[in-house]
């Protein structure tokens, strides 16, 4: 039986004690002695000026690169083609004389990446559907696990949270079982004082329900990817229910694109400031808002290469070289994402580079008919089906799902099974699901392909 299995078939009061076990687990393994020692010394080099900065990079770059070339058969060979060594990369500025990276690179042949003197019983293991749909195979070390949450917090320093306040989460994660129809639609980690709020029970009907366990909870912070919690926001605002009913000081978002509108309403019916943060899967590069509002390049986290893009004048890509996780270095890693640059320094006198809009990935909403939305509809339908290449997932109307899918060599009548009922668990039995094998996927040059479209409205 599958972890989500054992997990949707127990009672609520159990599936709290299960998120109270994983707690602990991530609190010993995301917040160890060394994540405090990294966080101090974070802390410590905001104050840092330019040339600082860029000191601290280049030594930490240095010290990959030898990594890279002696432990990582990609690179090894890639210098070696080159005729090159790592002391010919000084600094950020010989970056240039490697190639870009791309995703289908490291798609191709994960294990190139993987570094052969790690202790793999300490790697974590993780796959991204990516923007393009087709699955990517990841590595982590604990370091970088650690290093990443040190920078993470550092941001909610900066929006007045402290280790022991309480904080409400609301992602795409399944907290509560798709058939529960009665609350609490919530649960709670009591070793990270954090309470879940399952986001797929949202519904104008249920929202009094949430309100309710919000404001009992008395929450610091929430956490969220901004698209639900804008779902959450519009369904509290037609309610009419006033800010002052919570005592939220900060809001912190992140894993997808925040929309100037969703933020605004956001904001407003919690009373409270928006810290975002932008990060993607492959940990390339990081990204956060100050609390005078504008994005920052977080600058310990790596080395960020901004590419124009000349289809699109104005916005870069993001390139970036991470400088922590050793288990899989990624050197000039082309995110795929899109931000718009910001020539001005920030009230807040860090010196860390200021990015004007982040323009990449933006999660499409699925619709039921009984007016409950869920942002990841690939999540959703693709939950536990390992034999795809690629698909796309399109939302006809309110009763009909097409699936466009390229089926990977050991696909079966079981993953076809698995997809259908994913579909139907959560939209209801009623709903019409067609599945079209297909050898490619119609992709417009033009624009970035996309896994999921929807043709209706919210
Ligand atoms: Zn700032």
């Amino acid at each position: 039986m599958s972890k989500n299995k054992i997990y949707e078939k127990n009672p609520a009061a159990l599936q709290s004690l299960l998120l109270t076990g994983r707690g602990f687990l991530y609190n010993f393994l995301r917040q160890g002695g060394i994540f405090r020692k990294m966080l101090s010394e974070l802390e410590s080099m905001e104050h840092f000026d330019a040339g600082k900065i860029r000191e601290w990079q280049n030594k930490k770059l240095s010290l990959l690169v030898r990594h890279s070339y002696k432990n990582v058969p990609y690179y090894n060979r890639i210098f070696k083609k080159l005729g090159i060594i790592p002391a010919d990369i000084k600094g950020m500025e010989d970056l240039k004389k490697l190639p870009f990276l791309t995703k289908e690179d490291v798609r191709r042949n994960p294990e190139d990446f993987l570094a052969r003197n790690i202790n793999r019983f300490f790697v974590r293991k993780n796959f991204t559907s990516g923007t393009s749909g087709k699955p990517l195979k990841l590595y982590r070390d604990l370091y970088s696990v650690n290093f990443e949450n040190a920078i993470v917090w550092r941001q909610r320093k900066w929006g007045g949270l402290d280790f022991s306040d309480r904080i409400v989460v609301l992602r795409e994660e399944q907290i509560v079982p798709f058939g529960v129809k009665k609350p609490p639609f919530w649960r709670y980690s009591m070793p990270e004082k954090r309470l879940f709020l399952s986001a797929y029970h949202l519904s104008e009907e249920n929202v009094s329900y949430y309100v309710k366990a919000i404001k009992d909870f008395k929450p610091k912070a929430i956490e969220a990817e901004p698209s639900l919690l804008y779902i959450l926001a519009r369904f509290i605002k037609k309610q009419g229910i006033s800010s002052g009913t919570f005592s939220i000081k900060s809001i912190f978002t992140s894993s997808e694109m925040l929309l100037d509108t969703h933020k605004q309403i956001i904001e407003e019916v919690f009373g409270a400031r928006i810290y975002d943060f932008y990060g993607n899967a492959e940990r390339a590069a990081a990204i956060g808002t100050c609390e005078k509002g504008n994005y920052h390049v977080l600058p310990e986290y790596g080395i960020t290469e901004f590419l124009p893009l000349s289809a699109e004048p104005g916005k870069v890509e993001i390139v970036g070289t991470a400088l922590h996780n050793y288990a899989m270095p990624l050197l000039r890693y082309r995110t795929g994402d899109m931000v718009e640059l910001l020539d001005s320094d920030c009230a807040c006198n860090r010196k860390f580079r200021t990015i004007g809009k982040i323009k990449g990935r933006i999660s499409d909403f699925l619709i039921c008919k009984d007016g409950r939305i869920a942002v990841d509809a690939c999540y959703l339908t693709l939950k536990g089906v390992d034999n795809i290449l690629q698909s796309q997932i399109i939302q006809e109307d309110l009763d009909t799902i097409s699936i466009k899918f390229i089926p990977g060599e050991n696909f079966s009548k079981k993953d076809k099974d698995k997809i259908m009922n994913n579909v139907k668990a959560y939209m209801g039995p009623e709903v019409e699901v067609f599945l079209e094998q297909d050898s490619e996927i119609a992709n417009d040059k033009t624009t970035k392909y996309r896994p999921f479209i929807s043709k209706v409205k919210l």
